[in-house]
């Protein structure tokens, strides 16, 4: 077995035991990535020289006897609209090319205190607005499985490097299913915590009432670890919640017996991809193997959560994203051929700093807000998003957790959905509702299909994070086929 192989859980043991430097185990990372970014183009930028040093004096505190966390020495990557100070962050735009962070996020200063080893950035759809990593302004990353096929999106760069071991684990944000997405189609684990768990502070902002950032990682169990580091209340963001952060690996191990397990029927339509069904189905007889109890449940808000999410979604996006004027951040078109007054900055620095996702939803966004519009669509959709809540806590008082499919269909071709973005919207069809509702989600890999991953998608009560994970490694335990990503033996 290669260093570059290991669990966070098993690289964490070896670390505290001291059978294993980080030193030897980033450099390690840093040769595999050498050996095959070059084929998946997950990083966008790889920090050589900081993470070597990072390692040295976290090898050295070792030594001393402070150990103190199991992310000590183990080498992170993070998408790229995560803010880590001194490294560009550019949430795969051009208009933030040569944008560099001031300080650092939340989540990077914490998992930073808790000794981790950063290695880079790793791509993303345009400002996180997509499906498949196509949309990033800079490369397009492809699925370590099958090189013609996406990883995902948007946090589809820290899902490819995850899957292809480039890192022990990644940071992704998940909006609208951008963890959980690119996690299922890559074969590793995803979770978005309930909305509030993890501070937002230094994200770059999407839709700020959906925004969640989470773990990409091997295991269940790996999740379990990094949700310990980065959740918690934060001064920073006031939508971050002050309740106590339990230890997540506790209820990892307990019997599932007798918990109930909801089956929405609305996840289970025509026209999906029989082979996702089919895994799907098994791995739910799996967890009634296991003792779950298992019921047909029904959500019939679903139908609408997709179409209500692409309105608050671009809405929120559209506010967002008035900020980047050539004036403040990142790219600016003043002193361009025609650029004379303070309205050509603005609007020459967007038109050539933005891609076309992004157009469009700023277009959308703001013509759903605009007078005589606003009603029509933003208050309609907020009033859909208000009964997929409702929704959410009716089911939840019949049965303790959901279980549905992550994706409709299994990782898809590049370029397969990049004329038509409807068609890439309907991918966000079983991963939006969590956001609108604000609940926790996790995908766990559960079958391979003709060589691509499968995911299935556990959404559970709001701040019951300990619950899905519980059931996530119940279930993965079972797990008996084998994730060997194409590119495993280079
Ligand atoms: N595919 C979704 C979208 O394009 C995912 C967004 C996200 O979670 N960042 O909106």
């Amino acid at each position: 077995m290669e260093l570059f192989e290991l669990t966070l859980k098993e690289a964490a043991q070896k670390i505290k035991n001291r059978e294993l430097s980080s030193l030897e185990l980033t450099e390690s990372f840093l040769k595999r990535i050498d050996q095959v970014d070059g084929k998946i183009s997950a990083f966008l930028d790889v920090e050589k020289e900081t993470a070597l040093k990072t390692a040295e004096a976290i090898d050295q505190k070792i030594k001393k006897g402070e150990y103190h966390s199991p992310l000590m020495g183990v080498p992170v990557a993070l998408k790229d609209n995560i803010l880590a100070k001194g490294l560009k962050t550019t949430a795969g735009s051009k208009i933030l090319k040569d944008y560099q962070a001031s300080y650092d996020a939340t989540v990077t200063k914490k998992l930073k205190k808790a000794g981790m080893v950063l290695l880079g950035k790793t791509n993303l759809d345009e400002f996180a607005m997509g499906a498949s990593c196509e949309n990033s302004a800079f490369q397009k990353t492809k699925n370590p499985y099958d090189l013609s096929r996406v990883p995902g999106g948007s946090s589809g760069g820290s899902a490819a490097a995850v899957a292809a071991d480039e890192c022990v684990f990644a940071l992704g944000s998940d909006t609208g299913g951008s963890v959980r997405q690119p996690a299922a189609f890559c074969g590793v684990v995803g979770l978005k915590p309930t909305y509030g768990r993890v501070s937002r502070y230094g994200l770059i902002a999407l839709a700020s009432s959906f925004d969640q950032i989470g773990p990409i990682t091997k295991t269940v169990e790996d999740a379990a670890l990094v949700l310990n580091q980065i959740a918690g209340k934060d001064a920073y963001d006031s939508t971050s919640v002050a309740l106590a952060v339990p230890d997540y690996t506790k209820e990892l191990k307990k019997e599932i017996k007798g918990i109930k397990i909801g089956i929405p029927k609305e996840y289970f339509v025509k026209g999906m991809d029989k082979a996702v069904e089919k895994s799907v189905k098994e791995a739910i007889a799996k967890l009634e193997e296991l003792g779950a109890k298992v019921q047909e449940v029904s959500l019939p808000y679903t139908n609408y959560a997709l179409a209500a999410y692409y309105i608050i979604l671009p809405a929120e996006a559209s506010a967002n994203l008035a900020r980047y004027d050539g004036i403040r951040y990142g790219y600016s078109a003043a002193g361009k051929k025609n650029v004379d007054d303070l309205f050509s900055v603005y609007s020459r620095s967007r038109a050539d700093g933005f891609g076309d996702e992004v157009k469009r939803r700023i277009m959308i966004g703001t013509y759903s807000l605009s007078s005589g519009y606003y009603d029509a669509y933003y208050i309609r959709a907020q009033k859909v998003k208000a009964l997929v809540e409702k929704e959410f806590s009716e089911v939840f008082q019949k049965v303790d957790l959901l279980a549905t499919p992550t994706t409709p269909t299994v990782a898809f071709r590049l370029g397969e959905k990049l004329a038509n973005p409807l068609t890439m919207y309907l991918s966000d069809i079983y991963t939006v509702s969590a956001n609108m509702g604000g609940v926790p989600a996790i995908s766990v890999p559960c079958a391979m299909s003709n060589g691509l991953p499968v995911g299935i998608q556990l959404i559970g009560k709001p701040f019951a994070e300990s619950q899905i994970l519980n059931v996530a490694y119940q279930y993965e335990q079972t797990a008996n086929w084998h994730f060997t990503p194409f590119l495993s033996s280079p």
